[in-house]
């Protein structure tokens, strides 16, 4: 339990909110906080958190919040002390009182609160002061002054217009979407369901709702049913916008109202509600110990979030796949790309899973132009290692057993509770009957390439690897000179077009040459290189063994360097069936997917 808070069975008088709009074009609110005489009889310190769960950033939610000002019960203003960033010290209020305070509210992402004359979208981190040791004190949110007709969608339980959460943390996990949303419900057992959608799109919004009905029906048929009498979907398209925050009872999610206008805006999209849903299981119960309760006030690093986001990911394409939202063929396409990246990515070399987890406040959440040579992603390379997981729990169970069953077996055993690194081995040695510390020393703790053997063997699925120039349409690859063009390596990587190096891969050419990243390229080989793809084409004129003269501009001053062009190693990966499958590998895809493995290309 973090300092400053103190042990359950604590206060019961509730800390009452009523928010109202100050200026909404303005993303301007009004935040009341009534105190009760039992909360404030002694001086008291109320404190807004630094950062909210599952975005772990100190994002200092209290630049935001102004115009703090006191009154007692007799209506007369007390003065408040400010003690830090976000801390006010409130004198000794034996009746109560009231603090109020402005919120400015312009920040369209799930972590943070966005007002305007469209809608609300308010997070409990960014928007409610606590009482420091009474965060067990329950609260109550009341919202008035808002627009006619404006509607609230939440987690939380309503009566007669007030929400109630019993402690802090309920209330700052549970975000409010207030608006002229579009309101879907639905229950599945006894489990009531919401889906509020705000804003226009380009997409059929039933295909939305019928998909995720039949996420959650797959997601309660692992599990035998929900952790939760109510859940709430709070879904806002803007152009531009995407991403996704669990919660327990509640998800918060963005997409772009274009993204719909091909197959893929939706795969994306119902593996993103896939995702955010499977956290309610994992990581918002079933949990790191340094993962809640929370200290809201700084950082609360833990080694496990490759558990709780990679297995997420890799989670999530089987919901999808198995409740028909998302076909195989694009699935694979993902797996593949990220495979790719991993397995091209010079951080891969220098950070496990578990030190990319332990550090993502300051270096996933804080990425510069040295991340990919310095870092991995806990969500992409922990998805791949827990699909060698589901790999290895179906070796040894002829394909009938995988990671969900891994995180089932974690479930029965800890449900709303905390796992440790030890559990999460100790659950792999039962399900795979081997030693899981060579594993975990490989691909957890340490920092070895991914074996994609493992995947071949358990679904008869076969990692092809492909260099850049077997990619080639027929016509250039059967002609030398084209052929040749392809094979050319510098090592240079750019954003867009933008001349300007975004990162130079370690040890390769353009590294080897003094090359940097904020670099501008002006020349390659004395022709002038306007765009990225200029760079790439003068550089591809020259052969692999021979030397390219660039020019660049490094802090106003134009040096030159000379690239020794190389063959390019890099290789993506593609992910084919193999041409013979075995009856395990079969019933491993099936079981993995809920569809049959599909025929190799050119087979009947
Ligand atoms: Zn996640």
């Amino acid at each position: 339990m973090p300092a400053g808070r103190t042990p359950k069975n604590g206060p019961s008088a509730p800390i009452r909110f009523i928010v109202r709009p100050l200026d909404l074009p303005l993303h301007e609110v009004e935040v009341e906080m009534h105190l009760p005489p039992e909360a404030t009889g002694q001086a008291a310190v109320a404190a807004l958190p630094a950062w909210t769960p599952g975005s772990y950033l100190v994002r200092d939610y209290a630049r935001f919040l102004d115009r703090v000002s006191l009154k007692d019960d007799q209506g007369r203003n007390r003065a408040v002390e400010k003690l830090d960033k976000q801390r006010w010290r409130l004198p000794a209020l034996p009746k109560g009182g009231v603090l109020t305070y402005r919120l400015y509210c312009n920040d369209l992402t799930v972590r943070t609160n966005h007002v305007d004359s469209v809608h609300a979208h308010l997070v409990g981190s960014a928007s409610f002061l606590y009482l420091e040791g009474q965060q067990d004190r329950s609260t109550e949110v009341r919202f008035e002054g808002w627009p006619q007709g404006w509607k609230v969608a939440t987690g939380l339980a309503a009566k007669r217009g007030t929400y109630l959460a019993k402690d802090h943390d309920e209330l700052v996990d549970s975000p409010f979407e207030l608006g002229t949303f579009r309101k879907h419900e639905w229950t599945c057992g006894k489990v009531a369901f919401e889906f509020a959608i705000t804003g226009d799109h380009c997409g059929d919004e039933q295909r939305i709702v019928e998909g995720t009905k039949r996420i959650v029906d797959v997601c309660g048929g692992m599990f035998g049913g929900f952790p939760f009498e109510r859940y709430a979907f709070l879904l806002t398209f803007s152009p531009g916008a995407r991403g996704g925050l669990e919660h327990r009872d509640s998800t918060s999610l963005l997409a772009d109202p274009f993204s719909l206008d091909k197959p893929e805006g939706y795969y994306e999209l119902f593996t993103l509600i896939a995702h955010e849903f499977f956290h309610a299981w994992n990581v918002k119960r079933l949990r790191a110990s340094e993962l809640g309760p929370f200290d809201y006030a700084k950082e609360n690093p833990t080694k496990l979030l490759w558990f709780h986001e990679g297995f997420t990911s890799f989670l999530q394409y089987g919901l999808v796949m198995k409740a028909e939202t998302a076909p195989w063929s694009w699935v694979a396409r993902k797996l593949a790309a990220t495979w790719t990246d991993n397995t091209t990515r010079a951080g891969r070399h220098e950070q496990s899973l578990e030190e990319s987890s332990f550090d993502a406040w300051i270096r996933f959440y804080k990425p510069t132009e040295f991340s990919t040579n310095s870092t991995v992603s806990y969500y992409e390379k922990g998805s791949l290692v827990a699909w060698m997981m589901d790999a290895r729990i179906r070796l040894a169970s002829n394909g009938r057993k995988g990671v969900d069953d891994y995180f089932r077996l974690l479930w029965k055993r800890f449900g709303d509770g905390h796992v440790t690194d030890a559990d999460l081995r100790e659950a792999f040695r039962e399900l795979t009957g081997d030693d899981p510390n060579p594993f975990w020393e490989r691909y957890i703790s340490g920092v070895a390439e991914l074996d994609g053997t493992v995947i071949e063997r358990a679904y008869g699925l076969k990692l092809v690897k492909i260099a850049p120039w077997e990619v080639l349409p027929e016509e250039e690859a059967n002609d030398p000179a084209f052929a040749a063009r392809a094979r050319t390596y510098s090592g240079l990587v750019f954003q867009g077009e933008n001349p300007t190096i975004a990162n130079v891969v370690p040890g390769s050419p353009a590294a080897k040459a003094g090359l940097a990243y904020g670099q501008e390229v002006l020349c390659v080989d004395g022709w002038r290189t306007l765009t990225a793809g200029d760079v790439g084409r003068r550089i591809a004129d020259v052969r692999v063994g021979e030397s390219a003269e660039i020019l660049a501009v490094e802090r106003g001053r134009v040096k030159r360097c000379l690239v020794l062009v190389e063959e390019n190693p890099l290789r993506s990966t593609r992910i084919v069936p193999l041409p013979k499958c075995a009856a395990e590998q079969r019933a491993a895809f099936k079981d993995w997917t809920g569809q049959p493995l599909p025929l190799p290309k050119g087979r009947p």
